[in-house]
């Protein structure tokens, strides 16, 4: 039988999601259908619903509607929950099991493709909305010792409060990018919507150090932020690899196999 999966959004027509899962379903033999699914934005719920109705096994979620689907779950990861927001869905048993992939496919990227531990590393975390949110878990446990500068400091603060809440052990600094400016990092990422604009968040040269990564969760042109990191001297890197690794793990929630994510990376690139 063939399984019955997609991507739903508003808009969708530029998701790469389809071409990502179905490369993993012919690395390893499985038969799935994957497809764009255009929401209503008034409507997200009821599309969904519909589409259990036909037969879907799950869904993967984009912009604008993870919120909503947070609230649309019966079960929800740790990760889902401390994101607030759901990028994956599994329908299992008259059930919505929810789990939010973005923060274990930065780790991933970070780790496995871009080869950089991050025990103990002093990490920029710019920006403080949902993508924000999705990925500071999983950089605490990775042992990353995290500051988070957002351009509205009290989301920030609201943001490094939650999470310090938690007694996770390894408590966040959170502030205006003002006082971060004499702060030197081994890795910053990039969580702002700044580069859709053709800007960069607010950076000096005293934030980099010779081998700093600096990663931006956007992908599909070289934004600001990457091209005034490169003139640096700092390893940039763009969230495509973000892109497929959030997928792998969906990929993996849903069939129970890991998909070979690097080298749909390069296959990519390359198109
Ligand atoms: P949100 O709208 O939730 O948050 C936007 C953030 O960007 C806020 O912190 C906002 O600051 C900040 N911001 C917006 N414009 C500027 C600017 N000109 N200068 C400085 N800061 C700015 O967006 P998301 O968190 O959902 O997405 C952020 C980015 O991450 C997007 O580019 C998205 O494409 C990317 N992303 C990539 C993924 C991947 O797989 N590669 C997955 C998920 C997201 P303020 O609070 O002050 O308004």
């Amino acid at each position: 039988m063939t399984l019955k999966y997609g991507v739903i959004g508003h808009p969708i027509a530029h998701s790469q999601s389809p071409l990502i899962h179905t490369a993993f379903a012919d690395q390893l033999g499985i038969a799935l259908s994957y497809e764009r699914v255009l929401a209503p934005v008034d409507d997200f719920e009821h599309t969904v619903h519909g589409l259990i109705k036909q037969g879907f096994n799950g869904l993967n979620v984009t912009v604008p509607f993870k919120f909503r689907a947070y609230g649309l779950c019966d079960v929800l990861s740790d990760d889902a929950k401390a994101a607030k927001a759901v990028n994956t869905m599994s329908f299992k048993q008259g059930q919505i099991v929810g789990d939010n992939t973005d923060g274990v496919g930065l780790l991933n990227d970070i780790t496995q493709n871009l080869h950089l531990d991050l025990m103990n590393k002093q990490v920029l975390l710019m920006g403080a909305g949902g993508a924000a949110y999705g990925v500071v878990l999983p950089l605490l446990k990775a042992g990353a010792r995290l500051f988070v500068a957002n351009r509205s400091p009290e989301k920030a603060v609201a943001l490094a409060h939650m999470f310090n809440e938690m007694g996770l052990g390894l408590l966040i600094h959170a502030s205006g990018y003002d006082a971060v400016q004499h702060l030197a990092f081994d890795v910053i990422i990039n969580a702002t919507a700044s580069g859709l604009g053709n800007e960069a968040p607010p950076m000096t040269a005293g934030n980099f150090k010779p081998q700093t990564l600096a990663y931006d969760m956007m992908y599909g042109k070289e934004t600001m932020f990457l091209q005034q990191a490169r003139a640096w001297q700092a390893v940039v890197a763009d969230g495509l690899g973000m892109l497929v690794e959030q997928a792998a793990e969906a990929f993996f929630i849903w069939h129970g196999k890991r998909p070979n994510a690097a080298a749909v990376i390069k296959a990519l690139r390359q198109a």
